[in-house]
């Protein structure tokens, strides 16, 4: 979360705009709340250019949850959805998949053990797909596609947890697009839906309330009550990114921190290895190793100890992992960066 946003809410914690209540206390069905959530909408679709067209959406269970919502709405009877496999949660959102209805896997970069992304060339689904699916930034591997994926004829499905606001992004290449809140939105406990009307249109009846993606946008969002106090949150992140110059501003921001870290890699003669392909790498998530996987336990444990935490690699995975979302600040990435040049020479 950037630090303004904290601060702001700390200063409205206790009474929201003079209305001695807090927004947590408030009824989200009360003028104020609507609002806010008006609020989060036009501000999120003012940042990213989400057309006419599309409904803005604010759910709940995570981006996982869309793992199975996708498939139990836009899979029809008798009908398959094609998945593009790049990393972790591509594949868990597959597996999930899998348990509703009849997938199948179009396209998967396992053999390269996850350090790359498909060329857009190589990308084909049959027409008579119900969607495809494939997911934009990959957090473990930390690989991400350098472009929107488009498939003629059959509605494109993108997880962008981890990536949505953190630049340009084309939606009409789109029917729907998701993202947990969690790493450039927001808190946690939203999921933020960005989905075609000719979608919502075709969604499968009697689907269980707050599973159905139609009643959610018939409802404002709120067929039940939402998580206002991190929708309050995503209205206030919005601001502060507008405040902060939008998305090209902070498109310009995520390319120098990620290049002073991939520079730190690859100027240090093999003592560091990138794990993503240089044409995959995210921008979001940087991932490398060292010589071996002791020292990446020491450069973790020692950088911890400088105030450098969250720096281990996913527990699957091992190395190391340097996650700098939108919030994360570029005096952070120098000062990561002049540790691993001090590791380097004290261990190189
Ligand atoms: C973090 C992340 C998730 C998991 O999101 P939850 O909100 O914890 O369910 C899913 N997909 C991607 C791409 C992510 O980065």
């Amino acid at each position: 979360m950037p630090l303004p946003v904290l601060e702001r809410a700390r200063e409205e914690l206790t009474s929201f705009r003079g209305s001695g209540m807090s927004i947590m206390e408030m009824s989200h069905r009360s003028d104020i709340f609507a609002e806010v959530l008006n609020e989060a909408e036009q501000r999120l679709r003012r940042l990213i250019g989400v057309p006419e067209e599309y409904r803005v959406l604010f759910m709940q269970g995570g981006a996982t949850l869309h793992f199975s919502l996708v498939p139990m709405n836009l899979l029809r009877s008798g009908g398959r959805g094609d998945y593009v496999i790049t990393g972790a949660w591509s594949e868990k959102a597959y597996k999930e998949a899998k348990k509703i209805g009849d997938v199948r896997t179009i396209l998967s970069t396992k053999e390269t053990d996850f350090t790359t992304v498909p060329g857009e060339a190589e990308i084909s689904c049959g027409s008579d797909s119900d969607y495809l699916h494939y997911c934009s930034n990959e957090t473990i591997g930390g690989v991400e596609f350098p472009y929107d994926l488009a498939a003629t004829g059959v509605p494109v499905i993108c997880d962008a947890s981890s990536n949505i606001l953190s630049k340009p992004i084309d939606i009409n290449k789109y029917a729907m697009i998701y993202a947990g809140a969690q790493k450039n939105i927001g808190p946690s406990g939203v999921t933020v839906v960005i989905i075609r009307n000719d979608l919502i249109e075709r969604i499968n009846p009697g689907l269980p309330a707050v599973l159905d993606y139609r009643n959610f946008a018939e409802n404002g969002s709120m067929p039940n009550t939402p998580n206002t106090w991190a929708i309050y949150l995503i209205a206030a992140v919005c601001e502060w990114l507008e405040g902060v110059g939008g998305i090209e501003a902070i498109t310009e921001l995520n390319r120098r921190k990620s290049e002073l870290i991939y520079r730190a890699i690859d100027s240090s003669d093999g003592f560091y290895t990138g794990y993503a392909a240089r044409a995959a790498r995210s921008r979001m998530n940087v991932t490398f190793r060292l010589p071996d996987s002791t020292l990446d336990r020491q450069f973790c444990d020692e950088a911890h100890a400088e105030g450098l935490s969250g720096l281990r690699g996913h527990r699957t995975f091992g190395g190391v992992r340097a996650s700098i979302y939108n919030a994360f600040p570029l005096e952070g990435v120098h000062t990561l960066v002049e540790f691993m040049q001090n590791f380097m020479m004290r261990n190189g």
